[in-house]
């Protein structure tokens, strides 16, 4: 079966897009890097080049800053009614829908995950992610006070937007995050400058194509490609940009907190995690395997939120153990535009090797590894899932985040819930918990005491647009989705008129 652009299933519009010259969209035009440089874009199915795009540096950063300012302090955007924002909100979901094959299509060979879940999960998520913000514009409302001070008085506050906001995202997702960040901050009244990560960015410019269609002002969404390390970092510092908001790696997100000091800029961010998932004995195993199989596996492992610490209960632990393995080994591994792929390659040669080393050193300290061998596949980045037993909590590939599709499996005896609630609390992180029983006195109990943003019962993650998402200690600050992303975005004035 042929592979990359040669791939029978692509459409005409997907390989056209790739072909095309990729430049940033800065108010509301496209343009090359300053400097002519350019970045490669690699199919991660093949290791191949697909196709360029414009790489950014300062001076790019700076004209897209500007443009997104000049599009607040001074452009139509800020006088267009709320209801005119939600309606290109959602015109802008109208033109995603329309496009979903071909951005599934373009995401699957940008990223490598399979095209089937591209579709169902990353596009349509983010159609329903734009039509749930196209209803907040007109819902922002600040309120009446009442206060105490002598004299007659009307005070309010109202809820204005926060201004510019650099938004950086990571490559897992890379259409989704976007429109993760995009949604609230239009809803809000913001203008952006977006950096996609510098591994995925060709459905950002699909999109930013799409925004342009939908009629969005020039210089309110500007799209900047580029490294982290130039283009982020700039963005990140800009002395013209009120708010960044990044999702990527902790160990990024404490950079990105120390460029954003120069000016005191409003920050949120959506980072790394080690989550776990609590099996108690009751659990239907038959039932709950797939369930947790896409827990810890899905999108390659390459999930933020992934179910990666399992604790299982020792009355059901080889027998559930067992059938979250069969049930993964059943998933075909290949090509992501291949219609009956399960799990796609890792998105880089680099990545590959940080989850080939995690299982390794796992393996030389005494862990049982089933599954993790090599693939056979002569091209891509391509691994086999890996499920660890015999694993210890002071263990690296228990402590840190791996990014991959590796699952440490331990057990415990008792039902104790304050010891489980430590266990499981024994991270830096605090992304998300799941807890799987009938029992739901347990489960609430439990969820109570667990130190997450998200904790599912008998589900992993919801990915609905109106639940919040967002971590506990070193997982970030801030929650995106729901009504908190929009406060993410807004700031507070308080108004007192001294009516004598
Ligand atoms: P990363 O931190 O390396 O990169 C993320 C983004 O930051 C990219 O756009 C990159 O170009 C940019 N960047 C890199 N260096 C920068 C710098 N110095 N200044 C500014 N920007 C910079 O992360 P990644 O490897 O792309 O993504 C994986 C990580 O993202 C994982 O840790 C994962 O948990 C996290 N993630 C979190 C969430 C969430 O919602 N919590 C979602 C997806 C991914």
């Amino acid at each position: 079966m042929q592979r990359g652009l040669a791939h029978p299933s692509l459409s005409h519009a997907v390989l056209e897009f790739v072909r095309r010259r990729h430049g940033f969209l800065i108010g509301g035009k496209w343009s090359d890097a300053e400097s002519g440089s350019t970045l490669d874009v690699e199919d991660p199915g093949t290791g191949e080049l697909l196709t360029r795009v414009a790489a950014g540096d300062a001076f790019d950063v700076d004209r897209a800053v500007r443009a997104a300012r000049a599009a607040f302090d001074t452009g139509p955007w800020r006088r267009i009614t709320p209801a005119e924002r939600g309606k290109l909100l959602w015109k802008l979901a109208d033109l995603v829908n329309d496009h979903a094959d071909e951005l599934a299509q373009l995401e699957s060979l940008d990223n490598g995950k399979p095209v089937v879940f591209a579709r169902a999960v990353d596009v349509l998520s983010s159609v329903e992610m734009l039509r749930y913000y196209a209803g907040w514009p007109t819902k922002l409302t600040g309120e009446t006070i009442d206060v105490s001070v002598p004299g007659e008085w009307h005070a309010y506050s109202t809820r204005e937007p926060i201004g510019v906001v650099g938004q950086i995202v990571p490559w897992n997702y890379p259409l989704g995050m976007a429109i993760w960040k995009i949604a609230p901050a239009l809803a809000a009244g913001c203008t952006i400058v977006l950096k996609p990560a510098e591994q995925t960015p060709l459905t950002a410019l699909r999109l930013g194509e799409l925004i342009l269609e939908a009629g969005f002002p020039p210089g309110v969404v500007n799209i900047v490609t580029g490294e982290g390390e130039t283009a982020g970092a700039a963005l990140a510092a800009h002395p013209h940009v009120d708010k960044v908001a990044f999702t990527g790696s902790t160990e990024v997100g404490k950079l990105v907190v120390k460029a954003a000091l120069g000016n005191m800029k409003r920050v949120s961010l959506e980072l790394g995690g080690k989550s776990p998932v609590i099996v108690f004995p009751d659990a239907d195993i038959q039932k709950v395997a797939p369930a947790l199989a896409r827990a810890a596996f899905f999108n390659t492992g390459q999930v933020c939120s992934a179910g990666t610490r399992f604790y299982v209960h020792e009355h059901i632990y080889d027998e559930l153990v067992d059938h979250v393995y069969a049930e993964v080994r059943g998933w075909k591994i290949g090509y992501g535009l291949d219609a009956d792929t399960k799990m796609g390659p890792l998105i880089s040669a680099a990545q590959r090797a940080r989850v080939t080393s995690y299982v390794e050193a796992a393996r030389d300290d005494g862990a049982t590894v089933l599954g993790g061998a090599p693939s056979e596949a002569k091209q891509g980045y391509f691994v086999t899932p890996a499920i660890l037993k015999n694993t210890r909590p002071t263990m690296s590939v228990v402590r840190e985040e791996i990014f991959g599709p590796v699952l440490c499996a331990m057990s415990f005896r008792d039902n104790e819930i304050d010891r489980l609630a430590a266990v499981a609390n024994d991270t830096s992180y605090g992304l998300a918990a799941s807890i799987w029983t009938r029992d739901l006195s347990v489960a609430h109990k439990l969820a109570r005491r667990i130190r997450a943003g998200s904790v599912g019962v008998n589900v992993h993650s919801v990915p609905d647009p109106a639940l919040p998402f967002g971590g506990f200690r070193q997982s970030g600050w801030g929650r995106e989705r729901g009504r908190e992303a929009l406060e993410l975005y807004t700031e507070v004035k308080s108004v007192a008129v001294n009516l004598d």
